[in-house]
């Protein structure tokens, strides 16, 4: 009876996804359209707890289904207000394993669902051809969603310890090796499941379980340097498909459409992502790049640094026609976005040309540096990309590089050893002068030393990237 009606809500959520969707693809209306999407959500999912139908039977439950969800907003919405700005990549890897444990539950359930049905249901089925056909297509969406919703879970609950810093990269000599038997051993037992419908079905069932977990542990493991972007992109992407499945097994357009456009809008990004850092998806797909501990400890960078004043930054800033800012990690650490963009327009009403360089994987997360200036109301035609600003860095005065280090590491064009090499970076070194803030010689997240720093072009500014910068400011005005 309420059916027509479902269909109508689905019909909305599908539309408020796409719609969503396309106003995150700039700052300026990312805010709108995430809510945007979160209300067809919300209309998704109070649509099927009230509308939908089953033989007559409404969903029933009610208990349940709200104790869940009352428990999950309330973990939701006090971890989203908790967490600090520099801990949201990690956070977001977080949600998106949860996603990814979603899609498995939902296979482990209802392969037992499909283990219980009546025997005489299952024998009926399979001793007629097509009923055999259209349970080996139930399996295959089954298992499917097991395997990548599993894989999406182990890998992204590693790479939020990767990025928190309580997980170490970690491989062992063969580990490409193991990785592609265990997922052999996954697709073969998968096949010989749905094929022949075995006998004993939990074994292989629960054992292909068990190694996807494996495979996503071990598949994230050895992932090191710059390399983690890439993986981070692909597991998001892995989460989609594995909530279609969902979709799939349920006939649920709304759920196939999200789980669609999220797979899809992560393999894009991906390749995006591979394209940024040089590497080939093949070599994401078997690991076989990282690395980075023994590649750090071999490369390391002589000579002496030399450090310039507030006063001379402050001159130097002043009177140039052109200047590049380029944001990374400690930028966001500091969370310096404001001040920044306050020096910003302060060089500007003096007459001085400023642009932003954004790295594709400066930052944590895909965009967390886009993010971040756009919190401080940077306009975002002022954002240059990573081939825009190498263009123009020769014609650039002063580059001051704030709290980045990997995404302006000259070993990544000439350190075959090293962690990030064939990596593109922002060539800063073009331009007259380098200005690094950070606040110690420390690395960055490769964990590998920079020669930029004992450059002759570069000097270094120390301090907490907030600090310095109010203090610059200050200097400034004071010129
Ligand atoms: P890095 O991690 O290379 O360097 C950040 C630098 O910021 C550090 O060297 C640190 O030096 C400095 N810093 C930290 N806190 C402050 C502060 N309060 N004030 C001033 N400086 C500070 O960052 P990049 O953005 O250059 O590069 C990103 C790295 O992260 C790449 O290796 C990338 O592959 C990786 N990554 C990126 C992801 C993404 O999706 N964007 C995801 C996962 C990893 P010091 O301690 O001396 O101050």
């Amino acid at each position: 009876m309420y059916s027509s009606l479902l269909t109508f809500c689905y019909l909305i959520a599908s539309v408020t996804f796409i719609v969503g969707l396309k106003m995150l693809s700039h700052p300026a209306t990312a805010r709108k359209g995430n809510l945007v999407a979160a209300v067809g959500m919300t209309l998704a999912v109070l649509g099927t707890i009230f509308l939908y139908e089953k033989d007559g039977q409404p969903l029933g439950n009610y208990g349940w289904i709200f104790a869940g969800i009352a428990f999950g907003t309330i973990l939701g919405t006090v971890s989203a207000k908790k967490v600090k700005m520099t801990a949201m990549p990690e956070m977001v890897s977080l949600f998106n394993g949860m996603g990814g444990a979603c899609a498995a539950l939902i296979s482990l359930v209802e392969f037992d669902h499909l283990m219980h049905m009546h025997p005489l249901l299952i024998l009926a089925i399979s001793t007629d051809a097509g009923g055999v056909a259209s349970l080996q297509g139930f399996l295959v969406i089954i298992v499917l969603g097991l395997i990548i919703g599993s894989i999406s879970f182990a890998g992204s609950v590693i790479a939020w310890g990767k990025l928190n810093g309580s997980i170490k990269d970690f491989s062992f000599p063969g580990q490409h090796i193991f990785n592609l038997l265990v997922l052999a051993v996954i697709i073969g037992l998968a096949t010989y499941l749905i094929a022949y419908l075995p006998a004993n079905p939990h074994w292989f069932f629960y054992g292909i379980f068990g190694l996807s977990i494996l495979y996503g542990l071990f598949f994230v493991f050895p992932i090191g340097g710059a390399d983690m972007p890439v993986v981070i992109s692909l597991l998001n992407s892995f989460t989609g498909v594995a909530a279609a499945c969902g979709g799939f097994l349920y006939d649920n357009k709304v759920m196939l459409t999200g789980g669609i456009l999220v797979g899809a809008a992560g393999t894009l990004l991906t390749i995006l992502m591979c394209k940024a850092m040089n590497r080939s998806l093949a070599n994401v797909l078997i690991g076989s790049f990282g690395g980075g501990a023994k590649a750090a400890a071999t490369a390391g960078a002589q000579g002496a640094y030399k450090e310039i004043t507030l006063s001379d930054t402050a001159v130097l800033m002043s009177y140039a026609n052109k200047v590049y800012i380029v944001p990374g990690y400690g930028l966001a650490v500091a969370q310096a976005q404001h001040t920044c963009h306050e020096l910003e327009k302060l060089l500007e009403s003096k007459g001085v040309e400023v642009n932003y360089a954004i790295h594709p994987v400066a930052g944590r997360m895909p965009g967390h540096m886009n993010v971040l200036l756009a919190e401080a109301d940077v306009p975002y035609d002022k954002l240059k990309e990573m081939e825009q600003a190498n263009d123009e860095f020769a014609t650039t005065d002063v580059v001051l590089v704030l709290g980045a280090n990997d995404v302006v590491n000259p070993a990544a064009k000439t350190d075959t050893a090293s962690p990030i090499y064939g990596m593109p970076i922002l060539d800063v070194e073009l331009s007259k002068h380098v200005i690094v803030n950070k606040r110690s010689m420390k690395p960055g997240y490769a964990g590998i030393e920079n020669d930029l720093f004992f450059r002759p072009k570069t000097s270094m500014l120390f301090g907490d990237a907030k600090k310095v910068l109010q203090d610059l400011i200050a200097e400034i005005k004071s010129l």
